[in-house]
């Protein structure tokens, strides 16, 4: 089955202000992005807590970046954050992906790291403490 490397990253979610339409929160929309969970970031979008920061990093985000990581509201989660593209999984380079794992000491994705399960390994990966 092939790997997913997101799982083993979370750069992105500790690296953009990830920011929505305002109408996709819970309060809005049946199974929307938790309200409480936002902030308000203008007149028509809210951002997920903690990614409007100098060190962002999303209040969702669950785990060690660059090693075992886990979105907490993977169904609920908005647009933007469905619409991010890991390098490669859909055959194409992108730019945003590499950028944000470069923070965190993480090499581009090549189509490599799509084929098979790495062994995890010890937790020394960095990581911002969230
Ligand atoms: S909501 Fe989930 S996928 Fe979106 S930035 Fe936060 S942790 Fe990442
Ligand atoms: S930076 Fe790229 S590889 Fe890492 S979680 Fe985001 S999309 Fe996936």
């Amino acid at each position: 089955m092939p790997f997913n490397p997101c799982l083993q990253c979370g750069a992105c979610c500790a690296f953009f202000r990830v920011s929505f339409y305002w109408r996709e929160t819970s309060d809005q929309t049946p199974n929307g992005v938790p309200l409480d969970m936002t902030e308000d970031v203008g007149s028509h979008y809210r951002a997920m807590a903690g990614t409007n920061k100098t060190l962002p990093r999303c209040i969702a985000l669950k785990g060690i970046i660059g090693h075992d990581v886990s979105c907490s509201i993977y169904e609920n989660r908005s647009s933007t954050c469905r619409l991010f593209t890991a390098s490669f999984s859909d055959g194409q380079y992108h730019e945003d992906c590499a950028r944000a794992r470069a923070k965190y000491g993480l090499s581009e994705l090549t189509t490599k790291d799509y084929e098979e399960t790495p062994p995890l390994s010890p937790s020394t990966a960095p990581s911002i403490a969230g």
